[in-house]
């Protein structure tokens, strides 16, 4: 086990994570993050190696909590499965090390926590700020995330009545959530933590109340910057402390034990999410809207246009002064973003609302390909 500090938050304290694997996996952490980096860019990672990592290499898995300070008990629960995976030496918990490098942070909101706030101590509600990273707390939370990338990631809350949420999600879904982290959300983590409630005779639901559409939490944003399965999980905060920290870890461990024997596929799948945005990016196509609950329809289909590139004006135009505050959230989410170093003509430029016709991009504007690994963030 390796803890660590992160960042600080606005009262100072300190924010603390710990990544947890088997003691022989422990001194390559670096090395097992780096290989798990290289599947996320097949520009320079040929199936072969994919195949290779995939098979050989423990995955990234988050676990974190108490980002509204008044909802403990996920912290609670990390704490408890941070002891397990110390402490067990059955082979269940073995294999977990394993197979996985787990990433805990039991409070993502420690001033919060401590003035039993849902927000931070600047007054904001974290879940709210995982795009825009204004908040200290988040933005040294992303950048973590960044040096170790989740293929899951548990956002563990509390809410109102005596039930548990966890996915799937409601409707809508973001057009650019890839297939494969549906699937694994929906048809991997969801199933198996349905059967685990359903065993313990534990209320549940899902597919109710929480979508997966906007690009501002602790679920949709992990999912679409780091492709991975990002998932809120909602205790009921009318149950006694002991039930919401025993279903809270329950539900952390199930993720963590399904992710630990599905490691391998969800390499697998993880590369092949990067090959097909690539493609689709090289393409200009967008993903299409669907839905995905039993019994809704679709509203609307996403535009029928191909897109291949944006381009910024230059920071330097008084009439768009937050481009570069937009460049620099594209640059920390590793979205790559270009300049013109001459103006570039284009037969068919097409301005934010208008009719595409020919037009000249000025020099020093912003260039963001759609062919790249980062594309549906793009
Ligand atoms: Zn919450």
């Amino acid at each position: 086990m390796e803890n660590g500090v992160y960042g600080t938050s606005w009262l100072g304290r300190p924010l603390i994570y710990s990544l947890v694997t088997d003691e022989d996996q422990l001194p390559n952490v670096a090395a097992i993050a780096a290989d798990q980096q290289r599947l996320r860019d097949p520009r320079r990672t040929t199936p072969e190696e994919a195949t290779r990592i995939a098979a050989e290499n423990p995955a990234i898995a988050w676990y974190a909590a108490n980002v509204h300070g008044g909802e403990e008990s996920g912290g609670d629960a990390s704490l408890q499965i941070l002891y397990e995976l110390a402490a067990r030496i059955d082979c269940e918990a073995e294999e977990m090390l394993r197979e996985l490098v787990v990433g805990i942070i039991p409070t993502q909101n420690p001033d919060g926590r401590d003035l039993n706030t849902r927000q931070n101590a600047y007054g904001f509600d974290m879940n709210r700020d995982w795009f825009a990273r204004t908040q200290p707390e988040i933005d040294a939370e992303m950048d973590l995330l960044r040096k170790y990338p989740p293929v899951v990631f548990v956002d563990a809350h509390e809410n109102n009545g005596t039930s548990y949420f966890f996915p799937p999600n409601a409707d809508p879904v973001h057009h650019e959530i890839s297939e494969q982290n549906i699937d694994w959300i929906y048809y991997i983590y969801g199933p198996a933590l349905a059967a685990e409630f359903q065993q313990r005779g534990w209320r549940y639901y899902n597919q109710d109340g929480y979508d997966f559409f906007a690009m501002e939490y602790g679920d949709t944003v992990p999912t679409t910057v780091f492709m991975s399965a990002g998932m809120t999980f909602e205790k009921g905060n009318n149950d006694t402390a002991y039930d919401r920290w025993l279903e809270q870890w329950v539900a952390g461990w199930t993720t963590l034990e399904t992710a630990a024997e599905n490691r391998e596929e969800i390499l697998r799948e993880y590369y092949e999410a990067y090959v097909t945005a690539l493609e689709e990016g090289e393409a200009g196509e967008l993903e299409p809207n669907r839905t995905y609950q039993p019994g809704q329809e679709l509203d609307q289909q996403v535009p029928n246009l191909a897109i291949r590139h944006y381009f910024l004006p230059p920071e330097t135009s008084r009439a768009h002064p937050e481009t570069a505050t937009l460049v620099e959230r594209l640059l920390d989410t590793d979205v790559e973003v270009y300049r013109l170093e001459r103006n570039l003509s284009v037969p068919d430029l097409q301005f934010y609302g208008r009719t595409p016709s020919a037009g000249t991009v000025p020099a020093g504007s912003f260039w963001i390909p759609m062919a790249q690994p980062q594309k549906h963030c793009s």
